[in-house]
């Protein structure tokens, strides 16, 4: 039997933060290495351009930076097939198909997208290319026949609008071509890490953010400065662990949940600092992040087998998004010419 597909990706609009990490950078590699699938993992930069269409360079040098914090996470080439999206043409005409099959009003019910739209401050000056992105990413996972999709939270009316297109187009042409696909989210409440400035997500356009790339110093200064309870001002006071990023944190990286239970009443209680709990963070977040640093720091000396890597992952990608499309065409009846090249 064939392996099940996974089809997930990110933006080169940054580096990447442990936001990703926790809501889909960890859950890859967990699948990945179980042997059991065939994982594709795209970098988004056509989606990239939908909200910085005026800043390309920006786009471009945050390729090589993702590809980078792909490798220190632990995905692997030979067994990921690690691409780049504008490399695919075939993405693009399936996009565009789709486009038919999705009202303006639907479109716009996303509640993801409302959010972002709000965030990114457009104004009335919204991109068409952004509102429709729901749609680019159904032709992105369907081109792949991808069943499963490792994302965090804010991804699920995505993967809704992706399962509709799915139907309403094998339904409308009447065949069984493309793949409904799943989502598959990190435990609960780890599916959207709060910024540091206690925000509800960790973003690279928000400026509140851990990335994979910092050193270890910087990742200390970061931790420090972090969102606590405003109302905690003497260590013998009474803190809030609600709502307290730095306990956030803590639920989701410390393997030693005893500890942090412990922590918690202490916190409560009063006469635990934020500086202390603070410094112990530090030391959580370090366990985790310096083994990544210390490979992203090794693939960063050679970054054009990084791009080599690149390329043969977008040029095998390329071939199986062009069987899906051949059947697309196929299926609505675009294949005037299928006996004669
Ligand atoms: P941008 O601000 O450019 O949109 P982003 O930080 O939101 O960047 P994306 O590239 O849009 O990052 O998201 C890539 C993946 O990482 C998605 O699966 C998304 O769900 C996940 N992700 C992003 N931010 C977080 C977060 N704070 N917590 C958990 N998962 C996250
Ligand atoms: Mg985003």
């Amino acid at each position: 039997m064939s392996k099940e597909i996974i089809l997930t990706g990110d933006r080169p609009t940054g580096k990447l933060h442990i936001g990703h990490y926790i809501g889909s950078l960890k859950n890859r590699v967990l699948l990945q290495n179980t042997g059991k699938y065939d994982p594709y993992i795209m970098i988004a930069d056509t989606q990239a351009l939908t909200d910085n269409a005026r800043n390309p360079e920006k786009i471009r040098n945050s390729l090589i930076e993702v590809a980078l914090d792909y490798l220190a996470v632990g995905l692997d080439p030979e067994k990921s097939t690690i691409f780049v999206q504008s490399q695919i043409p075939a993405l693009f005409e399936l996009s565009m198909d789709y486009m038919d099959l999705v009202t303006l009003a639907r479109l716009e019910r996303n509640p993801t997208v409302k959010t972002e739209i709000k965030q990114k401050n457009f104004g009335d000056s919204v991109p068409v290319g952004f509102v429709t992105y729901p749609i680019a990413q159904a032709a992105d996972i369907t081109a792949f026949k991808a069943s499963l999709v490792p994302v965090g939270d804010d991804q699920e009316p995505m993967l809704e609008q992706a399962r509709e297109i799915v139907r309403t187009f094998n339904r409308t042409y009447n065949v069984d071509v493309l793949v409904e696909p799943k989502g598959y989210f990190p435990p609960k409440g780890q599916g959207r890490l709060p910024g540091l400035d206690g925000n509800a997500k960790m973003s690279k356009s928000l400026g509140n953010c851990i990335y994979l790339a910092d050193d270890a110093e910087t990742v200390k200064k970061k931790v420090m400065s972090m969102y606590t309870d405003p109302d905690h001002i003497h260590v013998e006071d009474p803190g809030k662990v609600e709502g307290n990023t730095v306990f956030t944190y803590l639920d989701v990286f410390d393997p030693d949940k005893d500890k942090v239970a412990q922590l918690k009443e202490d916190y409560q209680k009063g006469g635990l600092g934020d500086v202390k709990i603070k410094r112990y963070l530090n030391k959580v977040l370090e366990a985790e992040l310096a083994p990544i640093r210390e490979r992203r720091e090794k693939y960063a000396q050679d970054t054009d087998a990084v791009y080599d890597m690149l390329y043969a992952g977008s040029q095998k990608a390329n071939a199986v998004a062009n069987e899906t499309l051949q059947e697309v065409r196929d299926a609505i009846g675009f294949n005037y010419f299928k006996n004669r090249g």
